[in-house]
């Protein structure tokens, strides 16, 4: 009996699989979420300092540009260093660093000074299983699912990273847009090469027009060019019948959070809100629910 035939005939042992895996994913996007925008930062501060020096130099200016200026040589990627307490520098464990199950034994604290440790922490991790679970009992045991897995990985480290910093990653969405072409490609879903990479273009040139008449309209910039990337990527995965949908819900979703936002919790409205987190749960909804929403939608207004 092959692994597929086992895991088909105990749905339960692959939901249990799939909820256990997932909290060691989301413990990863936990470092991911931390640590790719910091290591973006040092990266394009590397590379301004380089740019600069060289200008200065080649101008044969007496001004000598502070090379020391980006000397952190200690490596710092994901892997490099091991996670430690911000507060005292405690390295953690491999005990304390169970999802979830070590946050509660350590009653949200550091097991050396007692500082605590956010809440958000075993929240990713739980969201992360739980929303792996649902994908996971939604399309059953087939490549699909393992591939919306990855895809629900990526949604909520963009969504978080996003909330943190306003910033989607190229890292992030560029392998995920080619990788929503791959699966049509390949037959895995159920969309059609055609209609994905029409979703891919239709998804980036959609949120683009808007933005540039935006830009016109009111001289500012209302998104930011990794929302664009996003939307191409659902379009990718979803095939570009699923934008309008995507677009709606993410727009509602935005629109009663941004204004709850500002008239109760007194958030200044010059504060752009990120759209990243709207998109990706949009498209999380549209991709698991899409069909069901439309039909419900068709026979609303009787077509
Ligand atoms: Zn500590």
């Amino acid at each position: 009996m092959s692994i597929v035939d086992y895991l088909n005939l105990n749905p339960n042992f692959f939901l249990v699989s799939v909820f256990l895996l997932s909290l060691l994913v989301g413990s990863f996007l936990n470092v991911v979420i931390y640590r790719l925008p910091i290591m973006l930062k040092r990266e394009w501060q590397s590379d301004c300092v380089t740019f600069l020096s060289d200008e200065f130099k080649s101008e044969k200016s007496s001004y000598h540009f502070p090379e020391a200026v980006n000397n952190e040589t200690e490596p710092f990627n994901l892997s490099i260093p091991r996670s430690r307490c911000p507060a005292c520098g405690h390295q953690i464990t491999a005990l304390e660093n169970i999802p979830v199950i070590s946050w509660l034994f350590l009653r949200a604290k550091c097991s050396q000074c007692g500082s605590a440790i956010s809440i958000r922490y075993p929240i990713i991790e739980l969201s992360t299983a739980l929303l792996s679970v649902l994908v996971a009992y939604y399309f059953g045991v087939q490549w699909l699912t393992l591939a919306l897995l990855f895809l629900t990985w990526a949604l909520i480290a963009l969504t978080m990273i996003d909330f943190d910093t306003q910033l989607l990653p190229d890292n992030i969405t560029l392998p995920f847009l080619w990788l929503g072409l791959l699966i049509s490609l390949l037959r895995i879903s159920e969309v059609s090469l055609e209609n994905s990479v029409i979703g891919a273009i239709a998804g980036y040139m959609s949120l683009w027009i808007v933005y540039q008449l935006f830009k016109l309209i009111t001289g500012k910039e209302g998104m930011g060019f990794g929302d664009f990337k996003l939307l191409a990527v659902l379009g990718a995965w979803a095939g570009w019948q699923a934008l309008p949908l995507i677009l709606l819900l993410s727009a509602l979703v935005g629109a009663v959070v941004g204004i709850s936002l500002i008239l109760f919790l007194g958030r200044d409205k010059n504060i752009p809100i990120p759209f990243g987190p709207y998109l990706a749960a949009a498209g999380f909804i549209s991709l698991l629910w899409g069909k069901p929403i439309m039909h419900f939608y068709f026979n609303l207004v009787g077509l």
